[in-house]
């Protein structure tokens, strides 16, 4: 990799967290950045129904069922945001309820400052994702794939994953931290929360493995290093705020690929080849994750 993303503290951190293995540190919590929340919803009708396909209506592509490491597994791939969120500022600022408290419904995201905008690099990345997880055999739902002016809200995001019965959530995000020198990804798991329609207890154990997993893969096939701003080097968060998180009903974490307004974040981020690798290591760590 030609962008020396190491940073020596978080390195080390990250060294540290790799020997102590699951161990680690929790996540310390809170302090997210900007990320607007995501999580599941999309028109499109879900994976093919047990009936056999009309004659009318030829299935598009192999079926579930295929072969591959994943076969048999459904993943729900989270784009965050919207590239119409900013334009539907009063239909994303409503607010849905997401069990613990109630929250705007969407937000914009954030975009490097020369204009690249978060909402389009999340939906680039989901559709690597999308087309690595499928080669390996999984079944994909995206929560929205440019086809919905707006959104959807949060909750619907998580309904979404939750309805697919996903095996695993993803949600695509890069934040939007202003500080300088602020780099590096991080990947937020659930904490426990329990209020309203919100109860993560059964998923905080299976979230933290996967996030653990993304976070390892994400170091191995971009070279960059985890967050040097939040986590302690251990590139893992735990926030009890994101809507899309505390209304999933499947392991699901958020990854926050790198800090927009860093400009040598933001290089990478617009770099299709480095989108590439990001992708690869989130499905690494999804693909450790549901087999092991
Ligand atoms: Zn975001």
């Amino acid at each position: 990799m030609a962008a020396g993303a190491v940073v020596p503290a978080a390195l080390a951190g990250w060294l540290l967290w790799q020997a102590v293995g699951d161990g680690g540190d929790g996540g310390s919590d809170g302090r997210g950045a900007s990320a607007g929340a995501s999580a599941p919803a999309s028109e499109e009708p879900s994976r093919a129904p047990e009936a056999e396909p009309s004659e009318a209506e030829p299935p598009k592509k192999p079926s579930p069922g295929a072969s591959g490491p994943l076969a048999g597994k459904t993943v729900v791939v989270d784009p965050g945001h919207n590239p119409g969120n900013r334009d539907h500022t009063a239909e994303i600022n409503r607010q849905v309820d997401v069990g613990t408290h109630r929250k705007e419904c969407d937000t914009t995201g954030t975009a490097s400052d020369d204009g690249y905008a978060e909402a389009e690099f999340t939906l680039d990345v989901a559709h690597r994702l999308r087309d690595l997880l499928e080669e390996r055999g999984a079944t994909v739902k995206l929560t929205q794939d440019g086809d919905r002016p707006f959104g959807p809200c949060v909750d619907e995001r998580a309904r979404i994953g939750n309805e697919a019965k996903a095996d695993a959530a993803v949600s695509v995000h890069a934040d939007g931290s202003t500080a300088a020198g602020h780099r590096g990804f991080h990947v937020i798991l659930p904490a426990a929360v329990r209020g309203g329609g919100a109860d993560t207890r059964p998923i905080i154990a299976d979230s933290r493995r996967l996030g653990e997993r993304i976070a390892g893969k994400l170091v191995r096939r971009t070279g960059s290093a985890p967050s040097n701003y939040i986590g302690d080097g251990t590139g893992l968060d735990v926030r009890d705020d994101l809507g899309g998180l505390n209304l999933s009903t499947v392991p699901k974490v958020f990854v926050e690929c790198g800090n927009m307004r860093d400009a040598e974040d933001a290089a990478l981020l617009k770099d299709a080849g480095w989108r590439q690798k990001a992708a690869l290591g989130m499905a690494d760590g999804i693909t450790l994750h549901l087999r092991g």
